[in-house]
This record gives structure tokens, sequence and C-alpha cells, in this order.
């Protein structure tokens, strides 16, 4: 089996399959991060939730990855006088997200998947095109230049959102991909540690910034630090595209984000000079031809990251890839089928509330009718914890529900905290036996279609 890609969903399906496969073959095109000097540290962090937890588990790294944990309980909002508010995620003290770094994660997964024994790694391998008629991909060893095929036997593209592999098949249906990009690029920028090393924010908390048309966020790091995340169009008045000088940052920075830009201490240089991030969705018709490819991971279906469920999603990919190999055996094709199947209407769907998810976090959290709304579903979900759950929990804490399943019921749940908040400005305001009953007459308890 030839997995391309050792990001974290080529390496963490590479770590599952050795247990049934005898001899897997990973290409990646960058240098092996654990000899890379400086690369790996970088502080580059990811939320994981309770769907790549899952995954993690599956493939007995839950505890390597532990240690690299920070858990946030919520969201901390900081209001444009420097006031703060913080809104938990959920209401249950299990119910939280963690902060992980992207390349140590991506370490301890390579660590694994050389730890099985039958998963060889191959680094400096660049895949240029793939050819669907002879079944092969033509990789270019980056050290001797030589460019030779690898056989689709099969060939698992888990290369990313620029995926070569799904790149090879722009003009046929077979695949049937379109990329929508973002007007809204990103930054990455860095508040360090204090002096004693401490944390300068509450390390508890994913820090929001929420602003209407922008937004700055910011996840801690074990070392104190955290990375921040500005998120603002590319173009127009307010772009990233009049961020060109220290007068335009700073006047920008001082009028949005005071509290934080006096921790960023080199806020002018790194907003100008860092790397500016596009950001997309990739939905395909289809993600395998035949029996001989696959997308998986974000090459198959990248999604904004407003949610924090690109990588979960990708992780649960793994999972779902082998609970069907597991049912089926290497009839690839079929396996190829049922996880098509089955995940694509659900990577759809976390698609669609990701990029809903990025209105609410740089809009609506400031909206006092959501706060009641929030509280509310909180308390449905007391009164009803099989029937309602809120949706953001759906998505982040209960790995047993489908993608699909968490928006087809959070757009019900929506209409009915609408209907019950319409009136209202406090809870006490709320009928709650009435929003009880109606409750129980439209929603079923959730079914889960997991084992
Ligand atoms: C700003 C930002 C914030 C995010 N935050 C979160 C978050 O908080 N939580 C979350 O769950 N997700 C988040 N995501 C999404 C997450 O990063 C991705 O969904 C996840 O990394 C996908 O993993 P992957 O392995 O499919 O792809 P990648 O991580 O992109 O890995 C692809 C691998 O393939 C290699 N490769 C590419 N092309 C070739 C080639 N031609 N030949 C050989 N190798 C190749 C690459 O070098 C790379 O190692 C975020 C994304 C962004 C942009």
């Amino acid at each position: 089996m030839n997995i391309l890609g050792a990001g974290q969903c080529g390496t963490l399906l590479a770590t599952i399959m050795a247990r049934h496969v005898s001899s897997i073959d990973l290409y990646e095109r960058g240098v092996d991060p654990r000899k890379a000097d400086g690369h790996a540290g970088r502080s580059i962090n990811l939320a994981l939730a309770a769907r790549g937890v899952r995954a993690l588990e599956t493939a007995d790294v839950m505890p390597h990855v532990e240690p690299l944990l920070v858990p946030m309980r919520g969201r901390m909002i900081h209001d444009i006088d420097g006031s703060t508010e913080f809104q938990r995620y959920g209401q249950r003290d299990d119910e939280q997200i963690y902060s992980v770094s992207r390349g140590h994660l991506n370490q301890v997964l390579l660590n694994a998947a050389e730890e099985r024994g039958n998963v060889n790694l191959h680094f400096q391998q660049e895949a240029l095109s793939y050819n669907s008629s002879l079944c092969t991909a033509q990789v270019r060893d980056r050290n001797s230049n030589k460019v030779y095929d690898i056989a689709a036997a099969p060939l698992i593209a888990a290369d990313g959102a620029g995926s070569v592999i799904r790149a090879s098949y722009d003009g046929s249906d077979l695949i049937g991909a379109s990329r929508s990009l973002s007007q809204h690029g990103y930054k990455e920028l860095v508040i360090p540690a204090g002096p004693g090393g401490e944390f300068q924010l509450d390390p508890g908390a994913l820090h929001i910034w929420p602003r209407g048309g922008f937004m700055l966020i910011a996840l801690p790091n074990p070392g104190g630090d955290f990375t921040l995340t500005l998120f603002l169009e590319n173009e127009g008045e307010q772009s990233f595209s009049t961020l060109t000088d220290e007068q335009s940052v700073t006047t920008f920075f001082e009028s949005h984000f005071a509290d934080a830009a006096v921790l960023i201490p080199d806020l002018c240089s790194a907003v100008i000079n860092n790397p500016l991030g596009m950001l997309g969705t990739v939905r395909c018709r289809h993600w395998h031809d035949a029996g001989n490819m696959l997308l998986i991971g974000d090459a198959a279906h990248a999604v904004v990251p407003f949610h924090g469920q690109g990588m979960n999603l990708a992780f649960e990919d793994c999972v779902l890839f082998e609970r069907i190999f597991a049912e089926i055996g290497a009839d690839w094709q079929r396996v190829f089928e049922n996880f098509e199947s089955t995940q694509l209407t659900n990577a759809n769907a976390i698609a669609d509330m990701a990029l809903e998810n990025y209105v609410e976090m740089r809009d609506t959290v400031r909206d006092p009718k959501f706060a009641l709304r929030k509280e509310l579903a909180f308390e449905l979900e007391r009164r009803l914890p099989d029937r309602f759950i809120p949706r953001y929990s759906m998505v982040m804490f209960h790995a047993e529900i489908p993608y699909r399943v968490a928006k087809d019921r959070g757009e019900i749940q929506l209409r009915l905290l609408e209907q019950f908040t319409s009136d209202a400005e406090q809870i006490d305001q709320i009928d709650l036996e009435a929003a009880v009953a109606t409750v129980v007459r439209q929603l079923e308890p959730v079914a889960s279609d997991r084992p």
C-alpha cells in the first residue's frame, strides 16, 4: 500500500493500517521534520477535539500526545475596550478542546509509524502527477532529481489541500473537484511567554478578539507562549493590502486590538513580513478512481479553519477507513466506495458549518441574544441530554455523532432556540416546560450510526 503525504492524515493512516497490511510505503516531499533544525519547534498550533482524540486513541498514540496538550475550556472574548468575557464551550468538565503544536504532533505520529516496523518512510520524494490510465504516480527524488513511477497498489493521496493527485483529474468528471477560495486570508503572530516563562493571557481559553468583519485569535502553547492568527480580508479598505508599513499596522492594532498589541514585541515587522496564508474549501463529487486511488484528508475535503475541525475530520477519515477495511478486507474498490458513501456528506456538512462559524466567531459571539440562546441550549441539554445537544458540542465533543447529523439537528435546534427566545431577554422569561415539550415533539433522541 502506498500513501502520499506524511502530514497528520497520511502518517496516522499509515500507523493505523500497519496493523492490517504487510508493508506500507509513505512518500513525503519535505525533509524529515524530526531531523530538521528549528522547523519542528515552530509554535503553530491546532485545536484537537473529540474526533481527533478518538483517532489518536485508536492508533495507541494518545499517551505520547497527552504531554503536548493545553486544555481550553471555552472562549475568552476580548472587547474593544479591553474588557473580557469567558464563554464555556460545553457544560461538563470533560467538554474541552486542546491546543497542540502541529510540528510536535507530526513528530509523535512519525515516530509511531516508524515503530510499527512495516512503514517505510521516504522523505524528499515529491509527487509530480498521477496517470490514471497507467495507475502510476510520477515522483521526483529531491536529492538526486531522479524521476520514477510508483504503482497505485493502491495509492492513498493524503497530500493536502493543494493535492497534485487531485489536480491530475482536473477537467475529468471522475473526481469533479471544486475549490473556492475565501476573500479572507490569515497571518500568524506570537505572544511570547512572560519574563518568568508565565502565560501572559489565561491559558485555559481560546482567545478571540471579534471585530465584525475580521478577528484575531490566540491559542496557548505548553512553553507559555501563544500563537495568534489574524483573519482579515485580503483586499479592500480594511485588509491585509493596507497593512504595509509601521504606521498602518500600529494604527490598525491600536484601534482594534490594543490589549493584544502591547504583548507582541515585533508586531510591525511580523505583520508586514510574515507570509499571508490562503483559506478555502475543497469539495469533490468523488474521492476515488476505481480501486486504484483514493483522496483522503485535506486532499479530499479541505475546510476553512473556523470550527477547528480540518485535522479532526482528517483523523476521523483514518478511523473510518480502518473500520471499513476490517469489515471488507483488501477489496480496495469496495473499501473506497464505502468510505466515500459514508464520509462525503459528513465532509460537506462540516465544510458548511466551518464557514458559518466564521461569522459566529468574528461577530455573533458579541450579541446578547447569542448568549441567551447558548444558556437556553445548555438548560435544554441538562433536561433532555439525549435529545438536545448544542451543535457546537455535537461537533466538538461527540465523536459518535456524524457531522451531517450535527448539521441537520443543529438547524432544527437553532430554529427552536430563536422561537423560544424571540420575546425574551433573560432565561427566566422563557416557559421552559413548554420549550421541553416542543423539543420532545420535534426531535427524536440522537441516533449514532457508528458502532
Ligand atoms: C490557519 C489554519 C488553522 C487550522 N486550525 C485547525 C484546528 O485548530 N483544528 C483542526 O482540526 N484543523 C485545523 N486546520 C486544518 C488542518 O491544518 C488540516 O485539516 C490538516 O493539517 C490536514 O491534514 P492532511 O494530512 O490532510 O494535510 P497536510 O497537513 O497539508 O499534509 C499534507 C502532506 O503532504 C505533503 N505533500 C504535499 N504535496 C506533496 C507532493 N506533491 N508530494 C509529496 N508530498 C506532498 C505535504 O508536505 C504534507 O506533509 C487549520 C488550518 C489552517 C490553514
